[in-house]
């Protein structure tokens, strides 16, 4: 196959077919969000470069490995956003957001670009549902943005999904933290895979997250953050954790999770489904207290998350949870010769505009064949139109479910598009489609 028939290797066409889950599951990411006062914020697909090697960080992989990076015809850095929080914090530092009423309480979908190896679960185009909640230091927050997560997947209909917690502390905290694992790594570092040796002096928590297999089953024996957290950082992970209680949303705290991207401060959280496969987090999040002063804004501590939408469409597959039905044609009005044509291209008009689907032969069709593709697309009303129907005002409506005819009155709908036309039509058609 050439090119121009090939899509990019790790990308996805949602077709028409599952597009409709699509607007089901986005619908209800936006509708619980705003239940939380989250309200939607668009920020462009690219950035300068530097936005998220700022944010990000240099020593992650998505910074090192995974960007999607060129030059564009004026010479400058742009890359593709690998993850929308750097984006939305630039513009809430740059559009005065922070400096306005907080919390800044913003969420986003959007398409996110990674160049990763495809396999189930991980796409080089992936799109993520994600929330930051801008100037909250307060352990409540964490609990309520959790809750928002949690209640997002429950809405779409998942079950069986855990949240996994866990604090990776303040800055302050974790310095003694780096140096009791660069101890642990020291001791280990002829194993530890290339990139991890440089990660060493970098920064040593990375090696945490590395995925390789030999990597992993060291760092599952090193010294763990919960042990070295300062005073404030552990009432705040307690105060999270009584938030949590309140609301009756179980949890488990999971030492392990440090999160892949830099930016990270005190909680970090997941939600894993156990089923999909390796690529089991459905969502990812915590707190980046120091990110807004990273990026040339003020100092407030703030929080989100990032929901995988690809993973969470595979864990309702896999679940078998079915989804509202994609809504089906309402009427299919079969047309039979010029003058029939014209009749049907008044009467969608005017259903249309009430409101009502209809379509009709757009391909000079014959009337079987009209019948059968009104019939593929499931709709629920047919009316034939031909010279006979038109001369004598009568039309039969079939309901395509059982088969009944009804007859309805044609010479009504046609002279004239005022109300009371209208009304008729309705009495005639709409009220039984
Ligand atoms: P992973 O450990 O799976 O690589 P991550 O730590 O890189 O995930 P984040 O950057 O926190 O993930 O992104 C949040 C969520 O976005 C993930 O939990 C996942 O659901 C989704 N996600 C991340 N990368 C991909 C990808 N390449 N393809 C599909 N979904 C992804
Ligand atoms: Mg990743």
């Amino acid at each position: 196959m050439s090119e121009i028939n090939r899509a990019i290797k790790g990308t996805n066409d949602i077709l028409p077919d599952e597009s409709h889950n699509w607007q089901f599951v986005e619908g209800k990411m936006l509708e619980t969000a705003r239940l939380f006062g989250f309200e939607e914020i668009r920020v462009p697909v690219f950035e300068h470069t530097e936005v998220f090697q700022r944010s990000v960080g240099d020593t992650t992989d998505v910074v090192q490995k995974e960007m999607y990076t060129f030059d564009d015809k004026g010479g400058r850095s742009i890359t593709l956003r690998p993850e929308l929080t750097a984006g939305v914090v630039r513009s809430a530092i740059e559009k005065g957001l922070v400096a306005g009423a907080l919390p800044v309480k913003v969420c986003y979908i959007g398409g996110c670009y990674r160049y990763e190896k495809p396999q189930a679960g991980r796409l080089r185009e992936f799109h993520q549902f994600g929330v930051e909640c801008i100037g909250a230091a307060s352990p409540n927050a964490d609990a309520e943005v959790i809750a928002l997560g949690r209640q997002v997947l429950n809405t779409v209909g998942i079950k069986n999904i855990s949240l996994e917690i866990n604090s990776i502390g303040c800055p302050e905290c974790r310095k003694e933290y780096h140096k009791a694992l660069k101890a642990y790594f020291e001791a280990n570092v002829d194993e530890l895979c290339a990139t991890c040796k440089d990660r060493l002096d970098r920064n040593p928590m990375r090696i945490l997250d590395c995925k390789s297999p030999v990597c992993s089953s060291i760092a599952a024996k090193a010294p763990v953050v919960l042990d070295y957290l300062c005073n404030d950082c552990k009432e705040h992970f307690e105060g999270v954790k009584a938030h949590l209680k309140a609301q009756g949303i179980e949890y488990t705290v999971n030492p392990q999770i440090v999160r892949g991207l830099d930016y990270y401060t005190r909680t970090v959280f997941e939600f894993v489904s156990g089923d999909i496969g390796a690529q089991a987090t459905v969502c990812g999040g915590g707190r980046y207290d120091g990110l807004i002063s990273q990026m040339g804004g003020p100092q407030v501590p703030s929080l989100g998350f990032g929901m995988g939408i690809e993973r969470l469409m595979l864990v309702l597959k896999n679940q078998g949870i079915e989804l509202p039905e994609k809504p089906k044609t309402q009427l299919y009005i079969a047309a039979l010769g010029d003058k029939a044509s014209l009749k049907a291209t008044e009467y969608s008009a005017l259903l249309r505009d009430e409101g009502y689907s209809v379509q009709t032969d757009v391909c000079a069709r014959g009337l079987k064949a009209q019948m059968k593709f009104a019939n593929k697309i499931g709709a629920k009303f047919l009316i034939v139109l031909g010279d006979d129907e038109i001369e004598k005002g009568k039309a039969k409506l079939k309901d395509m479910a059982d088969g009944s005819e009804t007859e309805i009155n044609l010479n009504e709908i046609v002279e004239d598009f005022g109300e009371a036309i209208r009304v008729q039509i309705f009495k005639n058609i709409a009220e039984i489609i």
